[in-house]
């Protein structure tokens, strides 16, 4: 791998720390997609991230989530098959959401970042969510208003926002965090909704599992342009450090072969 300083007009700074120095990851790129990794944190990211605005069409990530799933599929056939035969490996000894919820948050109210339709109800919780997709988000403030919640239309980053100070007792960033271009305000915002206590639950592609060793460029957790931040525990936990968390990992015996990174962010007290 040969990783070269990157110059392209328009790259972003890295979203964790700020830095405007990232090096290529050549062997990451595709079609018009730059990935770099930044010289001073390592995050891996997507250099030139195709906005917001690319999101507001309806069920944009449902489109190029089918059209990955076929490019992966004609690219490496017989292993990603395998890996799809065997995805149940990852729900072994996992209990239901809703009692998952019910242990790390309680009860009280809970905040879905990136919500989709909201069609699950959680015992015990009057349940928000934010979504950026205009007909999703319509549809989960039907679900969610006739419970007493609601759900904001627009990025995470803006709208969460319109939540005041301490009023979460959970917060949601399941599948959530990868897609987002401004994940540290997110987080920030975070912090400042949940209760003293409070916790929110993170889910991202892990960016260090023998998964995308394995399988390279085929791996699951890549997917253009959708995911703009791809994290390994280091990563995350740096993250969560500069954004009043620590992390405690859910899958910790498991993490090297899970594909995905599961998390309870705790508040740091003040
Ligand atoms: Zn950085």
């Amino acid at each position: 791998m040969v990783n070269a300083a990157v110059s392209i007009e328009g790259a972003r700074a890295c979203p964790t720390c700020g830095s405007t120095s990232a090096s290529d990851v050549a062997e990451l790129h595709r079609d018009e997609w730059r990935m770099g990794q930044c010289d001073n944190c390592g995050l891996v990211y997507l250099l030139n991230p195709p906005g917001y605005e690319a999101l507001v069409e309806d069920f944009a990530w449902e489109k190029t989530s089918a059209i990955e799933k076929a490019a992966r599929l004609d690219a490496r056939p017989v292993l990603q098959r395998a890996d799809l035969a065997t995805r149940w490996r990852h729900k072994i000894g996992r209990k239901p959401e809703a009692v998952r919820y019910a242990d790390w948050f309680g009860s009280g109210n809970l905040l879905n970042v990136g919500c989709a339709g909201a069609s699950t109800q959680y015992p015990g919780f009057t349940q928000y969510g934010i979504e950026i997709s205009a007909q999703l988000a319509e549809q989960a403030n039907a679900n969610l208003t006739p419970h007493g919640g609601y759900c904001v239309h627009g990025p995470g980053s803006e709208a969460i926002r319109e939540f005041p100070d301490a009023m979460f007792d959970g917060v949601i960033l399941r599948s959530y965090l990868e897609h987002e271009e401004n994940p540290r305000p997110v987080l920030e915002q975070t912090a400042r909704i949940l209760k003293p206590g409070g916790r929110a639950y993170v889910r991202v592609p892990n960016f260090g599992s023998v998964g995308k060793r394995l399988f390279g460029r085929n791996w699951v957790g890549l997917r253009y342009p959708d995911h703009v931040q791809y994290f390994t525990l280091a990563t995350l936990r740096d993250l969560a450090a500069r954004t009043g968390f620590t992390v405690r990992l859910l899958n910790p015996v498991r993490l090297p072969l899970d594909d995905n990174i599961n998390a309870l962010f705790e508040k740091v007290a003040p």
